[in-house]
């Protein structure tokens, strides 16, 4: 979980880092000659001087990478090979200027494609798009999208800068990576895309887990007042059961405009299971809730718990796969990174309030998720329907809009449109 890999960060960047001073270093001297860099030969379809092996304008990193015919689209990738994990990282880069005026989000991705991935020291990075993200301050921020193993066909990978908060200044440039480190096997790569968004509007979704009879007995009425709909992510195999809503009162917040999402078969940590549970929790899901006229899009992950494998196998039935990892979604959301803002016993009305004045200060959709809403409750998970009310009420007292998970998902999600600049194209 990204949680976990985020901890890991530092110390691990240390090794990366020092292997980068040698990178600035080169770099540098092109910077100053030449004009801005902007992303070049994105689909890896054009031959660099130096023959087939390489590809224009993608520089070797440590051991460096190859201009091969596995391809996404077009007719050349690029393919990362170890042999040893010991090895130090291997992969491509190249410079992109982005000389941001404003602190916009940006999107930074790829197409991924493994072959006997192994991860033998459990380096975060293993095969990922990593960056190197130089601000207007002199500050530099290192990420990675999600760290992929094992062997498995093209899928998309990324995540957008809007999203860390070490991002505090507009970015001047950017190293774009396509990485393999601490892990044998081989990673192709094709199709690199890095899009600036410039956001124009802020949103929340009022997200309710679990599919609790509360949902439909205790917050629809609340959130009826305020004239509010939300989305409720259900278990498909407890609705029905003692303290879960009915199929009839899940299709009753359907018809009254509320969105339903998926939470999979039996709420099970998906990290753990077997490809084939994995495939039925996502698709048997989605197969059900059809079977009962409801029109689902979305997946709400279970526990929060995913990998590079959840997410991929999420992406062949859904539209985007909602985490719950905390934080507000920018301009530009990478479809299987949604963030959250989770909603505890010990969640305030004025927490609700300072995370839309920031949603609204930097245009970012908030999913503000609940799980039972009810005057006592065995965990953390509860929210008194007094409570409940009072948040409504500052959140309509904000004027943000409050839209469903989908079409919220629809108006931030990560395509290029008229108020966006694609770098490369
Ligand atoms: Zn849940």
């Amino acid at each position: 979980m990204r949680r976990i890999q985020s901890a890991r960060l530092t110390q691990t960047f240390v090794r990366v880092l020092t292997f980068f001073g040698i990178l600035i270093a080169v770099t540098c001297n092109i910077a100053v000659a030449a004009t801005t860099d902007q992303l070049a030969n994105a689909g890896i379809e054009t031959a660099g001087a130096t023959g087939a092996t390489k590809a224009f304008d993608w520089q070797d990193y440590g051991a460096g990478y190859n201009r091969v015919a596995t391809h996404h689209t077009g007719t050349w990738g690029i393919s990362l090979k170890q042999s040893s994990s010991a090895s130090s990282p291997v992969g491509a880069y190249q410079r992109i200027d982005l000389n941001q005026k404003e602190k916009n989000p940006v999107f930074i991705g790829a197409y991924l494609k493994g072959t006997n991935l192994i991860n033998n020291t459990n380096s975060f990075l293993a095969a990922s798009v990593y960056a190197e993200i130089h601000l207007t301050n002199g500050k530099t921020v290192y990420w990675n999208s999600i760290s992929n193993k094992g062997t498995f066909d093209w899928r998309w990978i990324g995540f957008n800068t809007g999203t860390l908060s070490g991002v505090d200044a507009p970015i001047s440039y950017i190293f774009i990576v396509p990485i393999l480190a601490g892990t044998t096997g081989t990673a192709y790569f094709d199709d690199f895309q890095v899009v600036e968004y410039k956001p124009l509007t802020s949103a929340l979704t009022v997200m309710i887990d679990d599919g609790e009879d509360s949902t439909y007995t205790q917050a629809k009425p609340i959130m009826d007042k305020y004239g509010f709909v939300g989305s409720s992510a259900v278990i498909v195999n407890y609705a029905g059961q003692q303290g879960y809503m009915t199929w009839a009162q899940v299709t009753a917040l359907s018809k009254a405009g509320w969105e339903i999402v998926s939470h999979g078969l039996n709420h099970v940590d998906l990290t753990t299971v077997t490809a084939a549970t994995l495939k039925a929790e996502l698709s048997s899901s989605l197969t059900m809730l059809k079977s009962k006229g409801l029109t689902v899009n979305n997946f709400a992950i279970p526990f929060g718990a995913y990998n590079g494998g959840v997410l991929a196998t999420g992406a062949k039935y859904y539209k985007s796969m909602r985490l719950y990892e905390q934080g507000s979604n920018p301009q530009g959301t990478f479809p299987y990174d949604v963030k959250v803002r989770g909603v505890l016993d010990t969640t305030t009305p004025e927490d609700i309030s300072a995370w839309i004045k920031d949603a609204q200060k930097n245009k970012q959709w908030i999913v503000l998720t609940f799980h039972s809403v009810a005057a006592s409750g065995e965990d953390a998970y509860h929210v008194s329907p007094a409570i409940f009310d009072k948040m409504m009420q500052t959140i309509k007292a904000s004027g943000i809009q409050v839209m469903t998970y989908n079409s919220a998902f629809d108006a931030f999600k990560t395509t290029p449109t008229a108020a966006s600049t694609v770098f490369g194209q």
